[in-house]
């Protein structure tokens, strides 16, 4: 059966979207999940919201997708050893010495490859298989024939189908960096270098400030656009069912408890119908649905980026 996994950016959105009937979460620690702190769980949050999603039946995953220095591989471990002790279902990873690391220490704890992993062929998932991935998050520009391919590997899929896109690959993107580069290290050594989501900061969106390209001889072009836009895949949903997808997942920690528990009750009510009747599914009427949820998802997201590209210059 496949399994609705939906954002928990906090203990609030961890309950809000278990009542709303996601079938598992994921969260970030503090600091290693690519994402601004607001949005990451303490440990003792994390501790509290493993307790009562297990309260639900449901699972919990903990995203690390982060790239950790050699000297934050044992600091990791030690989390991982602490967060495992409270149940702890799998763990989403992006850096291969740390799916390694973690799988030689904890070989019977599921890893998912994060989307960050950036596979894009049959040689990438049987690789990352035999590292002891056992579920990848597909990259959204990835192809149907690729998502055939992962399963063939003998691995898991999990399909982003409310997201928005990065105009990079994800991970690959530095340019918060080029603007902001403040480094602090935690009580517990782990290293904060804000302006690189990849080493457990925060991404300022550049990308979405309005870019002026201007070569030698002048300015080629104003207000240039670079694509980083939010999809929602509902017409697909049936076919990723077919296909025999494991997990649907819905971006969105940053977002308000309220409005995520919004987005996770209409897509618990088109899977489930999806599923009762594949054959008559229309996602017409489910896209009227999801307008209000857009409109409101816009203006939060909107308001998020102008902070964050204040911030960046700040
Ligand atoms: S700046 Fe844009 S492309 Fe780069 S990581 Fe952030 S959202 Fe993605």
């Amino acid at each position: 059966m496949v399994e609705l996994l939906a954002p928990g950016g906090s203990p609030e959105m961890v309950r809000e979207v278990m009542e709303a009937g996601a079938d598992a979460v994921y969260v970030g620690p503090r600091g290693w999940s690519r994402r601004a702190a607001a949005f990451e769980l303490g440990d003792e949050e994390l501790k509290e919201c493993a307790s009562l999603v297990h309260s639900y039946g449901k699972k919990i995953r903990v995203a690390i997708n982060t790239l950790p220095h050699s000297r934050e591989i044992p600091l990791l471990l030690k989390k991982l050893e602490r967060f495992l002790s409270w149940g702890i279902d799998a763990v989403i990873l992006t850096d291969v010495g740390c799916i390694h690391a973690v799988h030689r220490a904890f070989p019977e704890l599921p890893i998912h490859a994060s989307v960050g992993c950036n596979m894009t062929n049959a040689q990438d998932y049987a690789f990352f298989r035999e590292l002891g991935v056992r579920q990848v998050v597909a990259d959204c520009k990835l192809p149907w024939e690729e998502l055939s391919a992962i399963r063939r590997a003998g691995l898991g899929v999990e399909v982003l189908i409310h997201a928005s896109t990065c105009f990079t690959y994800i991970g690959q993107c530095w340019m918060s960096s080029y603007a902001r580069q403040v480094w602090h290290l935690d009580a517990e050594g782990k290293n904060h270098f804000l302006g690189s989501p990849n080493r457990g900061g925060l991404c300022h969106r550049l990308c979405l400030a309005p870019w002026d390209v201007s070569c030698r001889h002048g300015t080629a072009a104003w207000g240039v656009k670079l694509r980083n836009e939010a999809f929602f895949l509902l017409e697909d949903i049936p076919r990723c069912l077919e296909l025999g997808v494991s997990t649907l997942k819905i971006q969105g920690r940053e977002y308000t408890p309220a409005l995520m528990g919004a987005a996770v009750r209409l897509y618990r009510q088109l899977i489930d119908s999806c599923l009762a009747s594949p054959r008559s599914f229309d996602p017409a009427p489910w896209y009227a649905r999801l307008e209000e949820i857009k409109r409101l998802r816009d203006e939060q997201r909107a308001r998020r980026t102008a902070e964050l590209l204040r911030e960046s210059i700040a």
